[in-house]
């Protein structure tokens, strides 16, 4: 999918030194998400699901090979290119919410567009469509302690989206619910993600959500395959 693709891995190795062994995550691993793209990440808990989203989403830095993103070599880019991407392309949910307690739900999902420049009254407004998007627009001037857990996670994906990036990584962002919350808060994630043409990966350990995407990849032996 060479020409359609938004994210490609490359050759990618990642390996952790362990007092007397070293544990090879990705070896020479290579991976393409298609533009529009839902891709599930299915392998057992310590496989290296978090590890593979972490180097996709620039926040850490491959042992060899590449990540490039809508066709650009992020490899050899600074700490600071590499932030200035991750804030603007990138979208990233992980299993607990880490919305800004002292903030409103409103306010969390306003916060990556005014670090990028947008003025209040714009990013207020774009903030409150994705909350209604996401069904909890009502529950915008909530602080996050007030709202339940599936609330907190549609407010993080709403906010991840914010600065509507060109990928969505999530690290089993329905985890923590339980599996009917789980299926509408997927539900609301994949409509959200169908309706703007995103591209997504998702690691999940639910079989169900998995068989909705378009594709399941899953770690083995250092390598992402298709299951
Ligand atoms: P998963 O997300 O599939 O549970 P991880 O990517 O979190 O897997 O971890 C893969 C393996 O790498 C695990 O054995 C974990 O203990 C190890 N690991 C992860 N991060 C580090 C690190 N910073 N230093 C050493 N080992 C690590």
């Amino acid at each position: 999918m060479a020409n359609g693709s938004i994210l490609e891995l490359t050759g990618v190795g990642r390996r952790y030194n362990e007092i007397g062994r070293e544990l090879v995550i990705l070896d020479s691993a290579n991976f393409s998400l298609g533009k529009g793209e839902m891709v599930a990440l299915v392998a057992p808990s310590g496989a290296g699901k978090s590890t593979l989203l972490h180097t996709a989403g620039l926040l850490e830095r491959p042992d060899s090979g590449d990540v490039l993103l809508d066709g650009r070599s992020c490899g050899s880019l600074s700490d600071d290119e590499r932030t200035a991407i991750r804030r603007n392309d990138i979208g990233f949910v992980y299993q607990f919410h880490h919305l800004l307690p002292e903030f409103s739900a409103l306010e969390n999902v306003m916060m990556p567009q005014l670090i990028r420049g947008m003025k209040p009254g714009v990013a207020s407004e774009r903030a409150q469509q994705l909350l209604d998007y996401m069904k909890v627009g009502a529950r915008a001037s909530h602080r996050p302690s007030e709202l339940s857990g599936g609330e907190q996670q549609r407010v993080a994906i709403a906010r991840a989206v914010a600065n509507a990036p060109l990928v969505l990584l999530a690290d089993e962002p329905t985890g923590n619910l339980d599996p009917v919350t789980s299926s509408y808060v997927f539900e609301a994630l994949e409509a959200l993600v169908r309706q703007s043409g995103l591209s997504a990966m998702i690691a999940t350990h639910n079989f169900e959500l998995a068989r909705r995407m378009d594709r399941r990849v899953t770690l083995k032996d250092g390598k992402i395959t298709n299951l």
